[in-house]
């Protein structure tokens, strides 16, 4: 069975391939968007790119982007980019993929402007600010600090089946790994949670 991974740097296995900046386009399955620690000054020829690559069939979501606030670099670009991502994907109506680091209360507003389900991916924070997170009607998709991390583990039995996806990001641990410690604390077999993330994927408009 193959395990879907969905959001990986690595061109691999089976899933959402996160395209870098620049990049041409695969044959594969990807998501293309504009990082925050990836933001120029002048960021049009990036965004030109990234119109481009977004309109191919590929291309099945907007991201990674969104708000990082560990980076130094301007807020208010970050904002902007952020933005016009956010405004892309609307005109395409293709899922963004969301990177967020301690910005997590500005969120909702961006969510506001969106008429394209967002998902955030890596999520590995505090209980409280997850609920509220799928209060406002965010998916999360959870990577290996799955495998570690007791509090997030308690917080994912309790996370909606039909509000989470599975990644392993930039790490080198296996898709199956993460999926073998999630189907044991969500207490189903790997090849249903499998299933059910296929139904997820159908529900934001990604067809596998
Ligand atoms: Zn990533």
């Amino acid at each position: 069975m193959r395990f879907f991974n969905f959001h990986k740097h690595q061109s691999s296995d089976f899933g959402i391939y996160n395209l870098s900046l620049g990049e041409e386009i695969p044959d594969f399955m990807f998501s293309a968007g504009i990082h925050p620690k990836d933001i120029l000054e002048d960021f049009k020829a990036q965004f030109s790119w990234l119109m481009t690559v977004a309109t191919h069939k590929n291309c099945v979501a907007i991201g990674e982007c969104g708000l990082d606030a560990l980076i130094s670099f301007s807020d208010e670009l970050q904002k902007k980019v952020f933005q016009q991502q956010i405004s892309l994907a609307n005109d395409l109506q293709k899922p963004i993929i969301i990177h967020c680091v301690r910005k997590f209360q500005e969120l909702p507003n961006f969510k506001k402007n969106a008429s394209v389900p967002m998902v955030i991916h890596g999520f590995n924070k505090r209980e409280t600010i997850g609920n509220k997170l799928l209060a406002e009607g965010f998916y999360l998709s959870f990577g290996k600090s799955l495998l570690q991390n007791v509090d997030l583990q308690e917080f994912f039995k309790k996370v909606p089946i039909n509000k989470l996806f599975l990644e392993t990001d930039a790490s080198e641990i296996e898709i199956n790994e993460i999926y073998q410690k999630a189907s044991e604390l969500k207490n189903i077999s790997s090849e249903k949670l499998n299933l059910q993330i296929e139904e997820n994927l159908e529900e934001i408009g990604i067809l596998i």
